[in-house]
């Protein structure tokens, strides 16, 4: 069984072949690299008790080798002119389905039903289109409960706002949302050169463990996420200024006392249990 589709040679032949160039609107970068690739299959922990979702199979590189450990791989790939590719670098494997679908569109969740019968785990595994990485994570991760563990490489930017804690630079109202869902942690830094045609922008593998129970309880789950998405609309800014077009500025002034916050307080000083603590307050108090 062939186990070269993750190289250069075969990334440059197959193009050539099938006379197709990587599209940029649909992020396509080939990953290379067969050790990366070996590397982000070892960090998912996948194995034939596995179903695998993965999102942009491209040429197959990752699929492959998803195929071999896993004990099925569902993919979604948009790009219609990929698919007969795909099935043919991957006729080996009958452990293996693609749907021809943007992600953002799919029933993930009765896709994943149709397929899990006999698997214990779903794990989500794909080497991202960088363009659409925080919407394909967030409306995944809304639309399924059955997926427990994300692998993902994304632009390393984006890696650490993912993974950041309160007070670092690249703490974000994404960090939260992705906090909130799990444990999040840097696996792998990949540099720029593993990928046909070379990003502008290094990459890393994010590997993300959603908790078996919910971890946090705000009053009012649409209120807590509201209100930090508005705190963090402009980081520089105060909470008192992120909130002003929102809520009276008496009230947060006093919101702040209460709870034990300083006035000059800014979102990225926030933990989750802070914003929890606020978003109760409001709810009792305004909503
Ligand atoms: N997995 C391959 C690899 O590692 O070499 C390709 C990864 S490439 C970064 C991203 C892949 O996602 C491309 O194959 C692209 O066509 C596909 N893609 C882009 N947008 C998508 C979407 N909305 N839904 C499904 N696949 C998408």
């Amino acid at each position: 069984m062939p186990n070269k589709i993750g190289n250069s040679a075969f990334i440059n032949t197959t193009m050539k072949a099938n006379d197709i160039h990587a599209k940029k609107k649909f992020g396509q970068n080939f990953l290379k690299d067969e050790k990366i690739l070996n590397e982000i299959v070892d960090v998912s922990e996948c194995d034939k008790d596995t179903l695998v979702i993965e999102v942009g199979p491209g040429l197959g590189s990752l699929t492959e080798v998803l195929c071999k450990k896993a004990g099925f791989v569902l993919a979604y790939e948009i790009d219609n002119e990929l698919i007969p590719i795909l099935r043919e670098n991957l006729k080996y494997y009958d452990n293996f389905d693609i749907i021809n679908q943007d992600i953002l569109e799919a029933d993930i969740n009765s896709d994943i039903n149709k397929y899990k019968k006999t698997f214990k785990n779903v794990y989500l595994v794909a080497n991202l289109p960088y363009y659409i990485t925080t919407p394909i994570i967030l409306n995944t991760l809304s639309k399924t409960e059955l997926i427990t563990r994300y692998v993902m490489m994304m632009q390393k930017e984006v890696a650490l706002r993912l993974t950041s804690k309160p007070k670092t630079k690249d703490y974000a109202a994404i960090s939260i949302a992705i906090q909130y869902r799990g444990i999040a942690k840097t696996r792998i830094n990949v540099p720029r050169t593993a990928f046909i045609p070379a990003p502008n922008v290094d990459s890393a593998v994010v590997r993300l463990d959603l908790y078996e129970e919910k971890k946090y309880f705000p009053k009012d789950e649409k209120l807590f996420f509201d209100l930090v998405k508005a705190s963090f609309t402009q980081r520089r800014k105060t909470l008192v200024n992120n909130l002003g077009n929102k809520y009276p500025k008496e009230f947060i002034y006093q919101m702040l006392e209460n709870n034990g916050f300083k006035q000059s307080i800014r979102a990225e000083e926030l933990s989750i249990d802070d914003f929890i603590k606020l978003s109760d307050y409001i709810k009792e108090k305004l909503v």
